[in-house]
């Protein structure tokens, strides 16, 4: 397989090529999404939000100060790939006391993105959502974003047997618990890393290279199929009136 991009941007920053972009994906029947940072702009910068909670419950856990909690929690996440996976490893806390802590935040940065909404809409075939925070907080994220009725499902931490991406064995759960064939899926998140085990199994994937944290950490074009700026944009170009 080519790992040259099958479409070009051209200088207007429309797709330059669209019926070839259309018929690259014309065997794809299962779309999944990540959730955060990638259905909505980092710019909104929930994490920083849930980082500020994160640290609080490592200050109040261990009895630390703030600068000590900020350095153990980004060396869990650096270690185990998120916090919580680190901090069930290393102080046997229980999941979802701690999801519902540090997903107790304002979500007012978040607003409908229309063009998004009917894209979506517009894709043809099973659409999902494969995410390293819980389904409750998901549920809440998709209703601000006007998307809480486009989704089949959302296969969580929990449902990922708190494994979280890139850890292999949450792709193999996600597949194996809606029947997913990876060769016929596709699947658009930010961070470039979680791309690699997806591309492993056969699916086609989409990064969203709009900045965010540690997005871009590990990014090869070896397993990245299309890097995009904005999905509901890209979304809006495949499926814009032909699907
Ligand atoms: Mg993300």
């Amino acid at each position: 397989m080519s790992r040259e991009p099958s479409f070009r941007w051209n200088d207007a920053g429309e797709l330059a090529t669209r019926p070839a972009m259309l018929a690259a994906l014309d065997h794809i029947d299962a779309w999944i999404f990540d959730l955060d940072n990638t259905l909505y702009p980092a710019s909104a910068d929930l994490f920083g939000l849930i980082d500020v909670r994160m640290r609080l419950y490592v200050e109040r856990l261990l009895g630390v100060d703030e600068a000590e909690a900020h350095r153990i929690q980004k060396r869990l996440f650096r270690e185990h790939g998120t916090t919580l996976s680190g901090l069930m490893q290393s102080h046997d806390i229980d999941p979802r006391e701690f999801l519902a802590f540090v997903h107790d935040i304002e979500m007012d940065a978040l607003e409908e993105d229309r063009r998004l909404v009917e894209a979506v809409a517009r894709l043809p075939g099973r659409k999902l959502i494969f995410t390293n925070g819980d389904a409750d907080y998901a549920a809440r994220v998709l209703e601000r974003l006007g998307l809480s009725k486009s989704f089949e499902a959302i296969h969580d931490i929990h449902a990922c047997a708190y494994q979280p991406k890139p850890h292999v064995a949450s792709y193999e759960s996600m597949v194996a618990a809606f029947g997913i064939d990876p060769t016929t899926a596709l699947f658009v998140e930010d961070m470039a890393r979680n791309l690699k085990p997806a591309k492993a199994i056969g699916m086609t994937t989409v990064w969203v290279n709009n900045g965010s944290e540690l997005g871009n950490h590990q990014a090869d074009m070896g397993f990245i199929d299309y890097e995009i700026h904005d999905v509901g944009h890209w979304l809006h170009e495949i499926t814009g009136g032909s699907l």
